[in-house]
C-alpha cells in the first residue's frame, strides 16, 4: 500500500503502518492533552497503541489461520480505520473461508474475556457509549470494550468486513460461490449506503468507512465473477484476433492515423518475425506527438517488456499475467513466439458480460 512504512516482520509476515496513522496519534495526544495535560496525552497515546496491538492480533488471527490452509499473506497494513491483511487468495472451500474470517474476531473475544476475568475490567452497561473516550474509566475496562466493539463492527455482514465473508461462506454452501458473492456484495453496498447516510448527519469518519466498504464490495464481486467466467475457458475464447499493429519502423504520426481509424487504444509493435517488441498506448502517442512530433519513431516511445501468454494456455493464466503486469494488455503468442492476438482489460469485461448473458440464456432454455 502506498504511503505506508514497514515496521518489520512478525511471525513471517511484514507489518506496515499507514502514514495517516501518525495523524491519528497526534490528534489523540493533542485533544487529550487539551483536556487533562501531559499525563492525559501520554495515557491517550498508550491507549491508542494498545488498541492497535489488539487490531494487529486480530489480523494475525486471519493470517495464521490462512497459513494453516497453505495460503500466504503479503503484508498487514494498519490504517486509522483498522487493519488490512493482504491474504493472497480466499479459499474456495466455504468451511476454510468461514474459519479464516471468524479467526480475527475470535482473537478479540479472547482478549476481552481475559481482560474481564483476569485483569479486572468491569462492564457498566450505562456508560458503554461514552466509555472509550472517557479517561475517568480505567484503562483495562476501556480496552475490553474496544475489543467488544471490534467484534461487533467486524461481524457486520458486509464486505470487506469479516461478517461479509462469513455470510458469503454460509450462502456458498447452498447457492454456489458466485451467487453468494453477489448477494453478500449487494448487502455490503447497502450497508455502505446506510453508513454514508449516517455519516452525513454525524460522524464524518463514517463517510470514509462507507466509501471503503462500497469499493471493496464492488472489487470483491468483480474478482469472483471474473474467476467464475474464466474458469475452464481457453485463452483463445477471449482473445482479440482482429487488431491493428505497428511495425518497428513506424512513426508516431502513423500510429496516430491508426488510432483515429480504429477503435483500438493500445497498439502492439511487432518486428519482421512477428514477435512482440512493445506496446504503444493512445496516451503515450499523444504525449509523444506533443513533445517530439509526428516523426518520432514508435520504438522510442513505446512501452517495452510486455508480457506474453501462449495461446494454448488456460484463460485464467492470461488473466493472472495481465493483472500482475499492471499493463493494459497482454500479448497472445503461438508456439513460435509470433503474436496471434491480444487480451485487454476492456475485452475481459466484454467477455464477462457475454458469459453472464450466455449462462442466463442457458438457464432459461433449461427451464422450458
Ligand atoms: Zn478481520
Amino acid at each position: 500500500m502506498e504511503w505506508s512504512i514497514s515496521l518489520g516482520r512478525i511471525a513471517g509476515t511484514e507489518v506496515r503502518i499507514h502514514l495517516t496513522f501518525f495523524l491519528l496519534i497526534v490528534w489523540f495526544a493533542v485533544s487529550a492533552g487539551a483536556r487533562g495535560g501531559q499525563a492525559a496525552a501520554i495515557e491517550a497515546v498508550v491507549f491508542l497503541l494498545a488498541v492497535f496491538a489488539c487490531v494487529l492480533a486480530h489480523e494475525y488471527g486471519h493470517v495464521l489461520t490462512a497459513r494453516y490452509y497453505g495460503i500466504g499473506t503479503r503484508d498487514i497494513t494498519l490504517l486509522p480505520i483498522g487493519g488490512v491483511a493482504s491474504i493472497e487468495r480466499m479459499p474456495e472451500n466455504p468451511k476454510q473461508e468461514l474459519l479464516i474470517a471468524l479467526a480475527g474476531p475470535a482473537v478479540n473475544v479472547v482478549i476481552a474475556f481475559v481482560l474481564f476475568t483476569i485483569f479486572g475490567a468491569r462492564l457498566d452497561p450505562e456508560r458503554i457509549a461514552a466509555a472509550v473516550e472517557d479517561q475517568r474509566i480505567d484503562f483495562t475496562t476501556r480496552l475490553a470494550l474496544v475489543n467488544v466493539m471490534l467484534v461487533l463492527f467486524n461481524l457486520i455482514p458486509a464486505f470487506p468486513m469479516d461478517g461479509g465473508r462469513v455470510l458469503r461462506a454460509l450462502l456458498s454452501y447452498r447457492l454456489g460461490r458466485a451467487r453468494a458473492t453477489r448477494i453478500a456484495a449487494g448487502i455490503g453496498q447497502a450497508v455502505a449506503f446506510g453508513l454514508g447516510f449516517l455519516g452525513l448527519f454525524g460522524n464524518p469518519l463514517l463517510l470514509f468507512i462507507a466509501l471503503f466498504v462500497f469499493l471493496a464490495a464492488r472489487h470483491e464481486s468483480y474478482a469472483v465473477e471474473l474467476g467464475e467466467a474464466t474458469k475452464g475457458a481457453a485463452t483463445r475464447q477471449a482473445t482479440i484476433t482482429s487488431f491493428a499493429k505497428l511495425d518497428t519502423q513506424a512513426t508516431v504520426g502513423q500510429a496516430v492515423e491508426m488510432l483515429l481509424a480504429t477503435t483500438q487504444r493500445e497498439f502492439p509493435v511487432t518486428d519482421g518475425g512477428g514477435r512482440l517488441r512493445g506496446v504503444l498506448t493512445s496516451d503515450g502517442m499523444i504525449r509523444a506527438l506533443a513533445a517530439t512530433g509526428p516523426d518520432t519513431p514508435v520504438l522510442d516511445v513505446m512501452e517495452r517488456d510486455v508480457a506474453t501468454v501462449n495461446s494454448h494456455a488456460p484463460l485464467s493464466e492470461a488473466v493472472a499475467v495481465l493483472q500482475e503486469s499492471g499493463r493494459a494488455l497482454v500479448g497472445i503468442v503461438d508456439d513460435d513466439g509470433r503474436v496471434s492476438g491480444i487480451i485487454t482489460l476492456e475485452n475481459l469485461a466484454e467477455y464477462m458480460m457475454v458469459d453472464v448473458a450466455r449462462r442466463g440464456w442457458r438457464r432459461q432454455a433449461d427451464q422450458t
